[in-house]
């Protein structure tokens, strides 16, 4: 889709589309955005729950989309090796995004464990410029955020204008709880990264996330004590 077509989208029919598919089903949303937007629409994802229940859904509509992935140099071996499972298991076209800086260059530049002094400069340097790279020649950005994840997400739509990189982003799943993907998960007996089976409820860099107790919201391991809740690449 080229950029006046979509601008045309957007000025007509946004509003419209994220109250027309906020009760259609995932394979709805998907056999008309993929289309729609092709061949400059990707999704994004960390190989979360959530992400492998959008990728099954594609694979199952036989669509092949590439799958960013933020290479951060701080993933979980956990999470390296579910990402090798699934390019194996659904032939996925990953699209391995890196920083400008390797880690340890980043630790000459600014000093070891910038997560720890200044965990908003480590998230923009590892993620949220890598991401800017990575969507600058995109119109759509699927990604798989749901609203009841964090109250940060809570007013997500299903299509909606994403000015921060100027395209249409779809969250197919955001109306769907946290039982609904594991039901899914399971049902359709999909992989999902191990670690969740050792008390962790999101996952995201090592040294930013941790287990998380009975009672507990899913999102607080991540940067805990930190009143962090969003790494910059979803506000
Ligand atoms: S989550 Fe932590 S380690 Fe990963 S980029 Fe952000 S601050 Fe750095």
């Amino acid at each position: 889709m080229n950029a006046t077509k979509t601008a045309s989208l957007i000025d007509s029919d946004l509003q419209y589309l994220a109250t027309h598919f906020e009760t259609r089903s995932v394979e709805e949303i998907l056999t008309w955005a993929v289309p729609q937007f092709a061949p400059r629409i990707a999704m994004t994802s960390s190989f979360g729950t959530e992400g492998i229940v959008l990728i099954d859904h594609l694979a199952k509509l036989g669509i092949k989309l590439p799958v960013i992935y933020l290479d951060t140099g701080y993933h979980f071996a956990a999470t390296e090796e579910l990402k090798d499972q699934l390019q194996e298991r659904y032939d996925l076209e990953i699209v391995i995004q890196q920083a400008e800086l390797s880690v340890a260059e980043q630790a000459q530049l600014h000093g070891e464990k910038l997560y720890e002094r200044n965990s908003d400069a480590c998230c923009r340097i590892r993620k949220v410029e890598p991401l800017k790279q990575a969507l600058g020649t995109l119109d759509a950005w699927l990604a798989a955020l749901r609203r009841d994840q964090s109250p940060s997400r809570a007013n997500i739509q299903i299509v909606e204008w994403n000015a921060k990189h100027e395209l249409v982003k779809i969250n197919p799943l955001a109306t769907w709880t946290r039982k609904d993907v594991w039901n899914y998960t399971f049902k359709h007996k999909l992989p999902y990264n191990r670690l969740y089976d050792e008390g962790y409820t999101s996952i995201g860099c090592w040294p930013c996330t941790k287990k998380v107790g009975d009672g507990e919201h899913e999102r607080s391991g991540r940067w805990a004590g930190q009143g962090k809740v969003e790494c910059g690449i979803h506000l």
